[in-house]
């Protein structure tokens, strides 16, 4: 049986990371907006044509466009989809479940990836990686052995993302509430929304989050 999810959670709260594993462990199918509009682009389909067009007139793409390109997609099957970075709004989550209930399949879960906001803020704005073999570091909680240099490979060129400090951070975060957060409330109505501790040790997000999907398979069902 398919399961398709949705992570939910403000930036850095380890969606990214958490999506990673379950490709790898499960086999799910990541539906990044972003990818796929890019992927659309060059198909050279009819949905990539009108992609195109929008995207060389320097408009944004519409709802309607990618909830076309979710349909093309999910009608591919596999194991399931992790919904990423889509729904973004209210109206987008309206109508994706429109979607699903005209192709007859339903999001199975969401996961809400709770963080708290000050140790989001420490845990983001610490963060560094190297740019050779990929290690990730942390000021506080991991730094480097020797500074400027990686434990791993020996390399000297760490590196932070421009967007990793505190103010950068702060307006991500309240576009996220804004905009995002109001999903929270509307999927816990419809049943399927379980909150896991997006602080915890990877490990154990994974372990939280492959025992919510263990329910769903075992269940076979879930209100959507
Ligand atoms: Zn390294």
């Amino acid at each position: 049986m398919a399961i398709n999810i949705i992570l939910l959670g403000p930036p850095g709260a380890g969606k990214g990371t958490q999506a990673r594993r379950l490709i790898e462990e499960r086999g799910l199918v990541q539906l990044s907006t972003g990818d796929m509009l890019r992927e659309a682009r060059s198909s050279g389909t009819e949905m990539g044509q009108r992609v195109a067009e929008v995207m060389d007139r320097g408009e944004l793409v519409t709802d309607d466009i990618v909830i076309g390109l979710i349909r093309e997609k999910l009608g591919q099957g596999g194991e399931g989809f992790i919904f990423d970075g889509f729904p973004r709004t209210l109206p987008q989550a309206d109508a994706l479940q429109a979607l699903m209930a005209e192709i007859g399949q339903r999001i199975d879960a969401v996961i809400e990836m709770r963080v708290d906001d000050a140790a989001l803020v420490s845990r983001i704005s610490g963060r560094f990686t190297c740019g050779n073999c990929g290690e990730v570091y942390h000021d506080v909680t991991k730094p480097t052995k020797r500074p400027g240099v990686c434990d791993v490979c020996g390399s000297a060129d760490l590196r932070r993302r421009a967007d990793d400090n505190e103010e950068s951070l702060r307006t991500r975060l309240m576009e996220y509430y804004k905009k995002t957060s109001p999903l929270i409330g509307y999927y816990h109505c419809k049943g399927n929304l379980t909150p896991v501790d997006g602080l915890a040790e990877i490990d154990e997000v994974a372990a939280e989050i492959a025992g919510v999907l263990d329910r769903v398979r075992d269940r076979g069902f879930s209100p959507a």
